[in-house]
């Protein structure tokens, strides 16, 4: 384990998509997340060819190729009975996927959705036709991670098995997975324990096949375990604390997977995530000159 995962943070694409990689480039990111559009509007900014090749090479030349993800927007519900909402969710879903094309990233990452009361197995029906459509009508396209989420309200996914149910509705080659260390907390996974972060991994494999997620959301919270609530705390500062992150950034199984923050900013924008990914990347290098019996478990 001489390297860290690549590791990285959420970032603004204010002053042009490509800024986001400028972004990067100053906190060292080896990592990337972004939202290709305001993410609390329906209508987005078209980015132009000449925006797109210009993040493509920036990103090629960065290293990012293969580690950068769109973040979908939050407005999109694929579960839900309201018609027009489903409608324009999976219109809006289908132009995020073809955004991500045209940038080269390697996924979009959606929250599953919301039933909206009537159940989850109906729930999970209805996102897994709208998603079934989305996938069909983009060809080409990169892959849609599903994000585990804290399961606030009637919002699918916080379980394993919800998640394993949707996937398995899915063609395998266009899904992929991503964790969040904050939802996994809120919707009753005790990260924070190695007894618990076991059975957290036992039971994401046994319900999807997977053998590790594709993306993690590094946040640290303060929400109750089990409180099915989603906030966000730097990390370190919250209940998961530097501990459950060291074990976080040390596991083998998520040696290659991207990891990225998605904490406060703070002021500047910048110096928050700067100490975060330095914090981390202490954290992993503690790890490998630990004690003998660290040692020989890591290199
Ligand atoms: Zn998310």
């Amino acid at each position: 384990m001489a390297q860290p995962p690549p590791l990285g943070a959420h970032l603004s694409i204010a002053g042009g998509v490509w800024k986001a990689v400028e972004r990067a480039h100053e906190l060292g990111c080896t990592a990337l997340q972004i939202f290709t559009q305001a993410p609390g509007r329906w209508e987005g900014l078209p980015i132009t060819p000449d925006a797109a090749s210009r993040f493509r090479e920036a990103a090629a030349e960065e290293g990012l190729d293969g580690v950068t993800f769109a973040h979908a927007p939050y407005l999109i519900n694929v579960a839900t009975a309201d018609r027009a909402l489903l409608a324009r969710s999976t219109a809006l879903l289908e132009d995020q996927l073809r955004r991500a094309r045209d940038l080269g990233l390697a996924g979009v990452v959606l929250h599953p959705g919301a039933h909206g009361g009537e159940g989850a197995e109906v729930g999970l029906e209805r996102a897994a036709a709208a998603l079934t459509g989305v996938l069909g009508r983009t060809a080409g396209c990169p892959r849609l991670l599903l994000e585990v989420t804290a399961g606030q309200g009637t919002v699918l996914c916080s379980a394993w098995d919800e998640l394993g149910a949707l996937l398995s509705a899915l063609p395998a080659g266009r899904t992929g997975v991503c964790w969040d260390t904050a939802h996994l907390w809120g919707s009753g996974h005790d990260i924070a324990s190695a007894a618990g972060w076991r059975k957290t991994w036992d039971g994401f494999t046994a319900a999807t096949g997977r053998v590790a997620p594709d993306l993690v959301h590094l946040n640290d919270t303060n929400v109750e375990l089990g409180s099915h609530r989603d906030r966000h705390e730097r990390i370190g500062l919250g209940r998961l604390g530097e501990r459950t992150f060291a074990r976080v950034v040390r596991d083998k199984r998520l040696a290659q997977v991207p990891m990225v923050l998605e904490t406060p900013k703070g002021p500047d924008e910048v110096t928050w995530d700067r100490e975060a990914l330095e914090l981390l990347r202490e954290l992993h290098r503690r790890g490998r000159g630990g004690s003998k019996r660290a040692r020989s478990e890591t290199d």
